[in-house]
């Protein structure tokens, strides 16, 4: 394990940890991406498969934020959800958009055969459980997603989702057998190495400090060296802090927590009976999913605060209590934190703020496909003129909120968990 990624159920499994030089001196480049998750690194493999070459500064390891320690769910679509992504920009619009979440789904795919990229086990479907006694509203948010994007969602029963999962908390649920789950840090070192075989340019341990990007070339420093480049991106999420101003202050960083149990051996199934990934239909779900080995990696919560919790491990574990009483007793191996950096709108920020200057980012807490499908877009834009990013034009960078907004978001989490309480 690499001591310079939070401890976790990821960088202890990780498979290939290479660690990359830290930028020292002047270098030329196309194109200068700041940020080395899955939106900077999906950006890079998309430019340097089109020939140009790209260089990723990261301050961190690469993967070492959000895109290295989440859930591990692929599944298309945006944090804003589907039904309201419809009601803000019409049903040809929200098609569209749709549409190209998918296609970075099978990119995804296509990009794990072509660069053997070793995430696995790769485990189809997806099930969203819902907490609440309300079949038919089940049933019409499958009736929805099938009629307007397509999608081969199923309902199931609640007959048939407690036989799978040992708990009275879940009534019926929506299972999506396309989406699937995996080793999210793997994979994404896996894209990181296929973009530096492509050509593009990797560095770690490099804050970016400082910046000049009104002219050309754009220039960033670190605190070691200086880019220069035609295309400056910036692709920092969550732990943007002080790097552009104007882009932090469009984004809300919010944390969100995940832990993995000891291996359960045949307990596993005093619980869980299925291998698909599960989340439920509150506000302030939990999602959760079995791992190879035997073990629950389960998370939850959101706090618009950056401290985790005191006693982050117990908190979760009682979480996993209240859905699955009879694994009282299990303990937990590892338990850690991520910030998820989402705007206003809950939709991907895509777009140029200014000639040769670049966002990719608010990704929310749905961002393993959608970084893919925002790096593709980014990438050909730059490359090839392709103006697709502009379909998120009517998501543009508002004002998060500033200093106020973690209080006002964490009030407004409080008040969905409270509504989730009554409702059930
Ligand atoms: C705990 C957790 C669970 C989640 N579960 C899921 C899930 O199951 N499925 C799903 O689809 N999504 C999930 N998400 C969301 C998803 O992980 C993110 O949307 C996605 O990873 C965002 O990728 P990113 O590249 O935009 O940001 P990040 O992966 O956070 O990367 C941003 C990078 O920018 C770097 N950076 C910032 N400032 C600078 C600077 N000045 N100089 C250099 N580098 C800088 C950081 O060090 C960081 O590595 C989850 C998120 C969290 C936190």
């Amino acid at each position: 394990m690499s001591a310079e990624y939070v401890d976790s159920y990821y960088s202890r499994t990780v498979n290939r940890d290479r660690p990359r030089q830290r930028l020292e001196g002047d270098v030329e480049a196309d194109v200068c991406i700041v940020g080395g998750g899955m939106a900077g690194l999906a950006t890079a493999l998309g430019l340097a498969e089109r020939g140009l070459k790209p260089v990723v500064l990261e301050a961190h390891r690469l993967g070492w934020g959000a895109s290295g320690r989440n859930g591990g769910f692929v599944s298309p679509g945006f944090s804003l959800g589907e039904q309201s992504l419809v009601a803000k920009v019409g049903i040809e619009d929200a098609r569209t958009l749709y549409r190209l979440s998918e296609e970075a789904h099978s990119l995804i795919r296509s990009r794990i055969d072509r660069y053997g990229i070793d995430c696995g086990p790769i485990q189809d479907g997806v099930v969203i459980a819902s907490w609440f006694d309300n079949a038919d509203a089940v049933r019409r948010e499958v009736d929805f997603m099938r009629e307007t994007f397509g999608t081969r969602h199923e309902f199931w029963p609640r007959e048939k989702v407690r036989e799978l999962y040992l708990t009275d908390r879940y009534h019926d649920a929506v299972f999506s057998p396309g989406s699937f789950h995996f080793h999210s840090l793997n994979f994404t070192l896996g894209i990181a190495d296929a973009a530096e075989a492509a050509g593009a340019v990797l560095y770690e341990g490099s804050p970016v400090v400082g910046h000049r990007l009104d002219g050309d070339p754009k220039i960033v420093r670190t605190d070691r060296g200086t880019v220069r480049a035609d295309h400056a991106v910036f692709c920092c999420s969550g732990y943007i802090g002080a790097t552009h101003r104007r882009l932090a202050l469009a984004t809300l960083p919010v944390a969100t927590y995940v832990m993995v149990t000891e291996p359960l051996g045949n307990r596993l199934a005093d619980a869980i009976r299925a291998p698909y990934a599960v989340a439920d239909d509150r506000f302030a779900q939990d999602y959760y999913r079995p791992l190879p080995d035997g073990r629950i990696l389960w998370g939850g919560r959101v706090t618009a605060f950056r401290d985790p919790p005191a006693k982050l491990a117990e908190v979760m574990r009682r979480d996993l209590l209240k859905v699955y009483p009879q694994l009282d007793g299990v303990s937990v191996d590892a338990a850690w934190d991520g910030l998820m950096g989402y705007a206003r709108h809950k939709m991907p920020q895509i777009g140029q703020y200014q000639p040769g200057l670049w966002y990719c980012m608010g990704f929310g807490g749905r961002g393993m496909c959608a970084t893919t499908m925002g790096g593709e877009l980014v990438a050909s834009a730059i490359a090839e003129g392709d103006e697709r990013y502009r379909l998120f034009e009517p998501f543009g960078l508002r004002f998060a909120g500033g200093p106020l907004a973690p209080a006002a978001a964490q009030i407004a989490y409080w008040w969905y968990q409270a509504r989730d309480a009554m409702r059930r």
